[in-house]
């Protein structure tokens, strides 16, 4: 029996498991050197144009344009012309053939989108390829379900589309953003124009094949690419609606801006969501739901679980729970399909990760990162937890739109909702428990427009989305998503 033991015991027993690359290729993604702005159907040459990079290489990918106020304003014109001239008059019947078209092909093209979106963007291919690609031609579905029966979503109110929308997006869900903005505008309607972010307008641009592939009406759909100038000649031009998703600062700019113009706005902003794990819940199942809300897209999620709140009887279990789990986080090439964490988008957004981090340093928090080692090229940073927090503390207060996440301790239920809507933002939360009673208590106090339950980011189309506070106003997604798109006699 004794030799049975000794040899049990001198059997090799793996310490742990390594990870072979599994880089997925980029060959089925076919890069043009230059692009124009998409209207009317047509590539427009552009006056002025910029490269858009590999954040986790440098490595230029094309050139692109940067969209002049002119060629801002003719892209208007041609999406108003397309609105009067067809589109808005077209059955509804008709555009869900539109819709459906464009889901399907992005269904069938999805490999190549999540290539080029991780390629432009930095996040990891896995994630691309299962959350972003599905989502946006779920989005596109979903819409074309509702083109048809618009009168029965609203009943007894005759609606109309509002006509053109000017929209702008972000960069850290190029693709999955343009879906939510253009499905329900086309459902209901209206022609648009969009403006990528600066930093990722491949996919969108990608985009306006897939708008030519479905023989979209020229027009009803056009795509200028630049920075923040051309956003701002959007908001200014002859648009009757802009949805704008990205930094409180900006949408409050644009709220300014459109104060007694007539013209509508919808605003998705950004948050400081809490997360909030009590002693009675599964505490594995909450550990992946903490890693999945702060270090999914690199943290740069505006619904990321950044303040994570721990009931106080198990804070030291979950601290100690959570870094073993980060040890296994990897870090690294956006293409490679194990990569859990890939690249930081942009440099500025970088710079500013490091600067919060050093502000949660210098003010008194305890940081922990586990041991990873950085590409050297590139723009990179290690999941990071900060302990000893207080609420005080710019890393409690400020969106670090990074993975960076913050721990905080609370006592009681009342406590913990005092805490997590201490914050100007009110975008999403979570809660971990078992008890049912108490999800619903905590649920009808958080101040915050999506309310998780021992779950965390996770999306449907048929589920509204948007903020309180500074989080931004009006939804998307769902039936809700519509209105904004819509008037009423
Ligand atoms: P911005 O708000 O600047 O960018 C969002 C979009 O607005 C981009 O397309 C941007 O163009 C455009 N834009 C910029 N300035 C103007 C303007 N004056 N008028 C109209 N459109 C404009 O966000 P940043 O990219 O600068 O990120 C800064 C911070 O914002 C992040 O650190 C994060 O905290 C937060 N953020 C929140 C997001 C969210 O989902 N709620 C998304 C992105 C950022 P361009 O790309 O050229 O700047």
């Amino acid at each position: 029996m004794a030799e049975l033991e000794k040899k049990a015991r001198q059997a090799l027993v793996p310490s742990g498991w390594d990870y072979a690359p599994a880089p997925e290729s980029r060959e089925i993604v076919r890069i043009e050197e230059r692009y124009g702005h998409f209207v009317g159907g047509e590539w427009l040459e552009p006056k002025e144009s910029y490269t858009t990079i590999s954040p986790a290489s440098e490595e230029p990918l094309a050139e692109v344009g940067q969209a002049t106020p002119a060629e801002v304003r003719a892209a208007i014109a041609t999406a108003r012309e397309a609105f009067e001239n067809g589109w808005s008059a077209l059955p509804g019947s008709e555009r869900a053939k539109y819709l459906f078209r464009i889901a399907r092909i992005l269904q069938e093209r999805s490999r190549e989108f999540a290539v080029l979106e991780s390629l432009n963007g930095g996040k990891p291919i896995k994630e691309s390829r299962d959350v972003d690609l599905p989502l946006a031609a779920a989005h596109f579905f979903y819409y074309a379900g509702w083109a048809d029966k618009l009168e029965y979503a609203f009943p007894n109110r005759r609606p109309r589309p509002v006509g053109v929308a000017g929209q702008i997006i972000p960069w850290n869900f190029p693709l999955l953003m343009l879906a939510w903005k253009i499905a329900p505008a086309l459902a209901a309607g209206n022609t648009v124009v969009l403006k990528p972010a600066e930093t990722t307008p491949l996919t969108a641009l990608l985009f306006c094949d897939v708008v030519r592939q479905a023989e979209l009406p020229p027009g009803v759909v056009n795509i200028v690419t630049g920075d923040g100038r051309a956003g701002a000649a959007i908001v200014e031009g002859d648009v009757d609606k802009i949805a704008f998703t990205g930094s409180t600062e900006v949408g409050k700019a644009i709220q300014r801006e459109l104060a007694g113009t007539g013209k509508r706005l919808t605003l998705e902003l950004g948050g400081k969501a809490a997360n909030i794990v009590f002693d009675d819940c599964a505490l594995d199942q909450a550990i992946e739901g903490i890693v999945n809300g702060i270090y999914f897209n690199q943290g740069h999620v505006c619904c990321a679980g950044s303040r994570l709140f721990v009931q106080e009887s198990i804070h030291e279990d979950v601290v100690k729970k959570l870094k073993r789990r980060m040890q296994t986080l990897r870090v690294g090439d956006p293409l490679d399909k194990n990569t859990d964490i890939g690249a930081i988008n942009s440099r500025m957004q970088l710079e500013k990760i490091e600067e919060l981090v050093e502000a949660g340093k210098e003010e008194g928090a305890e940081i922990y990162q586990p041991p990873c080692r950085l590409p050297e090229k590139g723009y990179w940073f290690a999941p990071t937890v900060f302990t000893d927090v207080a609420q005080s503390y710019r890393i409690a207060q400020e969106e670090i739109f990074g993975p960076v996440l913050s721990v905080l301790t609370f006592r009681t239920p009342a406590e913990a909702v005092e805490k997590a809507n201490n914050t100007p933002y009110g975008l999403s939360a979570g809660i971990w428990t078992e008890k049912g009673s108490r999800i619903l208590w905590m649920a009808e106090r958080m101040r915050a427009g999506v309310v998780w339950a021992n779950t965390f980011n996770r999306f449907d189309p048929a589920s509204p989305f948007g903020g309180y506070k500074e989080s931004g106003f009006g939804r998307e997604g769902g039936r809700h998503g519509l209105e904004p798109y819509l008037e009423f006699d």
